[in-house]
């Protein structure tokens, strides 16, 4: 298919959105069942697990200091109910309007209330536990009850996570799809983006994909990419209007 050069960056200076032609592809894309992608920053909730979690001594992982990552649970899960940018994401979803989503927080949020299989977390998720010794697996809930210690062979569980390192299997799924996806959606980025998640955004759009950016996006990557500006929620409810039941 014929890729155009459509990009869609928010500021809260200037809105000049082309949402309906946006919203036009995106009918079309939904009902040939092509590749839309998300790329969903750590905005989408308040936790921002990675980012508080970076600023700590990284021992944690090691030292299984499950009080810190139950508090970011829990705060994530309270929050989920009433975070109106999940709702729209999940209704979205819902109506076929995302193939898949990159996210680039570890709370595992977005794998609890959309299909798993539909998001790559590319930093792994603090809500499943691993033993590095045996490979055996568990969530949270049970380490928080159960403590750290292996079922199966004692070693300590850890959880799911890849600070520095990202596996090659994470990698290459993700160049693939942003390499593969006929539109892609940025949105909820912060300002502490790596130079891992900028390259990632340049692919996108240099490939021509349309790129939406949600609120407090950096203000900077808007003039390296040249883009006119949109929220989500614009873009949600001109899908909403169009196809009247989102
Ligand atoms: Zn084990």
């Amino acid at each position: 298919m014929e890729r155009e050069s459509v990009s869609l960056i928010y500021s809260t200076e200037r809105i000049e959105p082309d949402i309906d032609s946006i919203v036009d592809k995106l009918l079309l894309l939904r009902s040939r069942r092509d590749r839309i992608l998300w790329i969903v920053g750590r905005g989408l909730v308040s936790s921002k697990a990675l980012s508080s979690l970076s600023n700590m001594d990284t021992s944690w992982i090691d030292e299984c200091r499950t009080s810190v990552l139950m508090s970011i649970y829990e705060k994530t899960r309270r929050e989920i109910d009433k975070n109106n940018n999940m709702k729209l994401l999940q209704r979205l979803y819902m109506h076929g309007f995302v193939s898949r989503i990159i996210y680039l927080d570890i709370d595992g949020v977005l794998s609890e209330v959309i299909d798993p299989d539909t998001v790559i977390e590319v930093y792994g998720a603090i809500t499943r536990f691993k033993c590095r010794t045996c490979g055996w697996q568990t969530s949270i809930k049970y380490v928080g009850k159960v403590g750290c210690t292996c079922r199966k062979c004692g070693d300590t569980l850890r959880p799911d996570i890849y600070m520095n390192s990202l596996p090659k299997k994470i990698v290459n799924e993700i160049v693939f799809e942003v390499t593969t996806a006929d539109i892609v959606l940025v949105v909820f980025l912060t300002d502490d983006l790596t130079t891992f998640e900028l390259l990632l955004i340049a692919l996108a759009a240099y490939l021509s994909h349309v790129v939406l950016i949600g609120e407090d996006t950096p203000k900077y990557l808007c003039e390296i990419l040249r883009c006119s500006t949109a929220s989500f929620r614009e873009l949600a409810e001109a899908v909403s209007n169009s196809i009247g039941d989102v």
